[in-house]
């Protein structure tokens, strides 16, 4: 009889949130649309780090189905994840530099936007429950102390979600360009998790013929993924 291991209560738990979905197609270049590319990196993605059989491995949607962004972030608490990985690619339009503008960015939680750019994209990401009519949930802090424990863990995460950014850059920087700025930060919804690190990467710009090219690539979409996953296995290597 073969010796199988008992699953570790200890095992990382990923949770892999491949952006948009079902009526909300994200951004556009031509045919390719956002939410097809990143559930196929995000599915990828899985895949690799599940072979592994090191992680506890989910993800918010597994097909193209609209997820709200409280699901998501319920999703995320209920598996008890240990880092979160948001996959989106970005695009800018109707501007003058639109088309030379390209490369990865990865952001993480703060307030405060670190430029315009990146308080526009948030704004931009925040929106997808807006666009799909979905219920506002709104989740107001009511209870102070709660919200101070919450500042004190999202502290300490965001020391986190910075060290996986800056492995996750470095192995992207293999596969894309990274932007001219590529660790930004802003106030997307969906990194609000006081109790995991967490990021949202944007693969890169749809709006650039270059990243376009790549983006709808099939096996630049593995090649994406696996660059997250060694960026994943370092940083719990650690
Ligand atoms: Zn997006």
């Amino acid at each position: 009889v073969a010796r199988r291991e008992r699953k570790s209560p200890t095992r990382p738990v990923i949770v892999i949130d491949a952006g948009h979905g079902g009526v909300d197609p994200g951004a556009a270049s031509g045919e390719v649309l956002e939410k097809d590319v990143v559930l196929s990196v995000a599915r990828h993605l899985r895949t690799i780090l599940a072979v592994k059989d090191r992680y506890d491995v989910h993800m918010t949607r597994a097909s193209d189905v609209f997820i709200s962004l409280d699901r998501r972030l319920s999703v995320s608490r209920r598996a008890g994840a240990s880092l979160f990985i948001s996959v989106h690619a970005d695009s800018i339009g109707a501007q003058e530099h639109a088309r030379s503008v390209r490369g990865a960015t990865v952001y993480t939680l703060s307030e405060l936007a670190s430029s315009r750019q990146a308080q526009l994209l948030a704004d931009k990401e925040n929106a997808s429950d807006i666009l799909a009519g979905a219920e506002n949930g709104a989740e107001e802090e009511t209870d102070q102390v709660k919200s101070i424990l919450i500042d004190l863990m999202r502290r300490e995460t965001s020391n986190f979600s910075a060290e996986f950014r800056r492995r996750l850059l470095s192995h992207m920087k293999r596969t894309i360009a990274l932007s001219r700025d590529p660790s930004r930060s802003a106030a997307f919804k969906v990194l609000k998790q006081p109790q995991c690190p967490s990021v949202l990467v944007e693969l890169g710009y749809m709006s650039n013929a270059q990243d376009a090219r790549l983006l709808a690539s099939p096996d630049w979409q593995r090649q994406v993924a696996h660059s997250i996953a060694q960026a994943v296995d370092e940083y719990f290597a650690k």
